[in-house]
């Protein structure tokens, strides 16, 4: 992934005039093995859990997903010291893993994948550590777990994004922003993940920053951290995520020979969120802060 973006180019000198929604290199990160034993003997059950979990969504009671659901909540428990944990299994097609911290009450909502249902100790307990301290070794161990996994994830966009998605951050709920905008303006069309980029050491200046990009082989949006701050404003973000989505909407398009990753026609709806202005000249004001992270 290689992309200065939102609204970039045209907004501010500063940022870097990189195009929007490269397709990212290929991972280098081999899948795990999964043994043919264990495929088979959790295959059946999974199969019972996806069914299980379609009838949740037609508002039936299911109880075989709530006993997966509060087993795998006692498993990640067994590894953590005095905390909640409250597990939802989702059948996502790019999002495995969610968080959602409440540190000061030592409480943690997580939406798993139900690959993970049927997760053995050692990933229960990376699961605990990456919940709690988004502990990087963890986060590894359960990269290689997805990606081994990835037959599991229904539809044909297949290729496990790899990463984790965070969707929570200190001041701002990527998801929460992305259903609503998804909700408001694209009819709940958009298919795409979503995740806070990764942490970055001590803050410095800046000469530019890429706020937001999309990756189009992975549908997987990435917010810059440097937005997930008090002094930012929900509708600075909601416009940095809209700009995002609208890059699944509108195909780039070879003009003179260069890729057009900003067309007219992707502007114009660009504009047409509500707070467009708005966020256009907070941005303007805030360069400085923004790009100092
Ligand atoms: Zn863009």
């Amino acid at each position: 992934m290689n992309h200065v973006d939102a609204a970039t180019t045209y907004l501010a000198p500063m940022r870097t005039a990189s195009p929007c929604a490269v397709p990212e290199p290929p991972t280098t990160r081999r899948p795990a093995q999964v043994s043919a034993a264990r495929t088979a003997r959790t295959a059946a059950k999974t199969i019972g859990l996806v069914e299980a979990m379609k009838r949740v969504r037609l508002g039936e009671l299911a109880p075989e997903v709530t006993l997966a659901e509060t087993s795998l909540e006692r498993r990640i428990r067994a590894h953590l010291e005095r905390a909640a944990v409250r597990v939802t299994l989702t059948d996502n097609r790019y999002t495995m893993i969610s968080v959602r911290r409440v540190p000061r009450e030592r409480r943690y909502e997580v939406r798993l994948h139900h690959m993970f249902a049927e997760a053995d100790p050692v990933i229960t307990r990376a699961l605990a550590r990456y919940i709690a301290d988004n502990d990087r070794d963890a986060s590894r161990v359960l990269g290689d777990f997805i990606d081994g996994n990835h037959a599991a994830v229904r539809g044909k966009n297949r290729r496990a994004p790899g990463a984790l998605m965070i969707t929570t951050g200190d001041t701002h709920d990527l998801r929460a922003i992305y259903d609503d905008l998804n909700a408001r303006y694209f009819a709940d069309r958009i298919e795409a993940a979503i995740t806070w980029g990764p942490r970055t050491g001590r803050p410095r200046r800046r000469n530019s920053i890429k706020m937001g990009s999309y990756s189009v082989e992975d549908r997987v949006i990435r917010i810059h951290r440097s937005l997930d701050r008090e002094f930012v404003p929900r509708y600075f973000v909601e416009w940095i995520v809209f700009h995002e989505m609208l890059h699944q909407v509108h195909d780039i398009k070879v003009k003179n020979g260069r890729r057009e990753f900003h067309s007219k026609a992707f502007l114009a709806d660009e504009a047409s969120f509500e707070h467009y202005r708005q966020a256009r000249a907070w941005e303007r004001r805030h360069l400085d802060a923004l790009l100092t992270y």
